[in-house]
């Protein structure tokens, strides 16, 4: 979409786009009062039954773009039983359940049945909304074709059929079973199709599974909002450094954050990172792909609701997250996919506000910082002086090894994970024993948080999740653990290879 008409189209009122009273009802309840460009762009297409392609990060307000005009559509008919009239299929659990929630918002003058399919969730509670009948039907791919394969579900009368997030789902090795549920709705459908990027992959598909499309793009592919201001912070490279780094900004920044997420690469340091806050009195919780779905929600709602300031997450586990007015983003570590950081950087600054982003950088990511740069074609600027201004000892590389016999470093307390063992805090906490370092009346909601996660992720290793689709990029999160003595094996084991 061109610039100018990109000016038209967000002139235009919510009652210009040809939506039914009752929904411009719920929209004004709601308190939006113009459309975004891509609800501008979609939504009087959408209506009208025809193929959309929206190409739109999260943040622009692409659920509404198409919510509202299914909501609308919707008026007319009604459902059969096991039957669903729509479908909308999403990446991840947090974004169907996103999803949901807009219904329960704009859907507040009908009488929607809205049944939602997703891992973590009971089938029982599931299956008897399809029984009934459902207006709406929110997916992830895997679970729906489980339902699906159990004969619980006919897809034949889906007459409306959302893509969401689509790059996404190829991320997550979710394009073929997209391919066959496109071919187990009639052909009559009407599709809407989103995606932040149009990979090669994504164009075929739309190709294939679109009629006649009307094209919307709101920014361009892998762009970054300009109501963010973005800075690469210096660090030494020691975990105990980027820690001192990151607490220092949290600090420096308190006046103007009022909430933040803290993005890691591995969901170890996740862990490790979320324990070191939190002994430091900062208000964290964690939210990492070992989690199930109701420890993850819980986390969520107390993040959302804002009775958690921090919250310390990996790429897998934040996908897709639609969390409101988030003030500041900080990168734990840069990422090492460039398009991660557009979709990180994405969670501030949403729907017009303004945000801030901080990315803790050493010396060996200036390879990953200059990808970013280039993706975004901007160069981030350094916040307090670049890596050449690091002191002497910051910018040391590597630790120095130990010997043989050499004695242990006499204990940074944040130094504990460092050979991927449980942390000191877990174990005593296990044994009833207390971390001197844990603060000593810790707040009750903050320990059940941690209580939470520690339960969750005894239940998960007693009882792996069934039939769940298990993503590529999942895999990379779980091949990321760190196994044995992980990157630090002590040079005396070190087998020099001849080459
Ligand atoms: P989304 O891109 O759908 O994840 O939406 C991003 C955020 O924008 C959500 O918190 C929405 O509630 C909000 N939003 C959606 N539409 C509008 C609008 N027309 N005006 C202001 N905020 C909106």
């Amino acid at each position: 979409m061109s610039s100018d008409s990109q000016t038209a189209q967000e002139a235009l009122s919510f009652a210009d786009l040809g939506l039914s009273p009752k929904v411009l009802s719920a929209v004004s309840d709601a308190g939006y009062t113009q459309p975004t460009p891509i609800q501008a762009g979609a939504i009087p297409h959408a209506v009208q039954g025809k193929d959309v392609l929206g190409i739109a990060q999260t943040g622009t307000g692409k659920t509404a773009a198409f919510v509202l005009p299914m909501i609308t559509r919707l008026e007319k008919g009604r459902a059969r039983a096991r039957m669903p009239r729509t479908l909308i299929l999403e990446p991840t659990r947090e974004l169907a359940a996103q999803v949901e929630e807009n219904f329960v918002r704009y859907g507040k003058n009908h009488k929607l049945t809205v049944a939602l399919l997703i891992g973590g969730v009971s089938f029982d509670e599931q299956e008897r909304k399809l029984e009934r009948g459902a207006d709406v039907l929110i997916a992830t791919p895997g679970r729906l074709l489980d339902h699906f394969e159990r004969g619980k579900l006919l897809l034949t009368g889906v007459d409306i059929l959302v893509i969401d997030e689509a790059d996404r789902m190829l991320d997550m090795g979710f394009i073929p079973d997209i391919e066959r549920v496109c071919k187990l709705i009639p052909f009559t459908r009407q599709t809407l199709f989103f995606s932040a990027t149009m990979p090669p992959e994504i164009t075929k598909l739309t190709e294939q599974f679109l009629q006649a499309p009307i094209r919307i793009e709101v920014s361009k592919a892998a762009s970054t909002n300009t109501s963010i201001t973005q800075r690469l912070v210096k660090s030494g490279s020691k975990p105990w450094d980027k820690r001192e780094v990151l607490r220092d900004l949290i600090r420096a920044e308190e006046d103007s954050l009022k909430n933040a997420i803290i993005f890691c690469n591995r969901k170890v340091e996740v862990a490790e990172l979320y324990r070191s806050l939190t002994r430091h009195e900062f208000d964290a919780g964690a939210l990492h792909g070992d989690m199930d779905q109701r420890a993850r929600m819980q986390m969520l709602a107390a993040f959302r609701d804002g009775k958690l300031k921090l919250l310390v997450a990996s790429d897998v586990a934040a996908r897709g997250l639609d969390i409101p007015d988030v003030s500041h983003v900080f990168n734990y570590d840069v990422p090492i996919h460039a398009e991660d950081y557009v979709h990180r950087i994405g969670r501030t600054g949403r729907a017009g506000r303004s945000g801030k982003s901080f990315t803790i950088t050493t010396k060996s990511d200036t390879k990953y910082v200059d990808a970013i740069e280039k993706l975004i074609g901007q160069t981030i600027e350094w916040h307090d002086g670049d890596l050449s201004t690091l002191t002497a000892s910051d910018s040391q590389d590597e630790a120095p090894r130990r010997g043989r016999g050499a004695p242990r470093r006499a204990g940074r307390k944040d130094d504990e994970t460092r050979h991927g063992r449980k942390p000191r805090g877990e174990h005593k906490a296990a044994s009833g024993d207390h971390d001197k370092a844990e603060p000593a009346a810790e707040p009750a909601e903050r320990r059940e948080r941690k209580e939470a996660i520690r339960s969750e992720n005894a239940e998960r290793k007693a009882k792996p999740e069934r039939n769940e689709k298990r993503p590529a990029r999942q895999h990379q999160e779980d091949n990321d653990r760190t196994v044995g003595f992980g990157d630090d094996v002590p040079a005396f084991m070190r087998i020099i290879a001849k080459v």
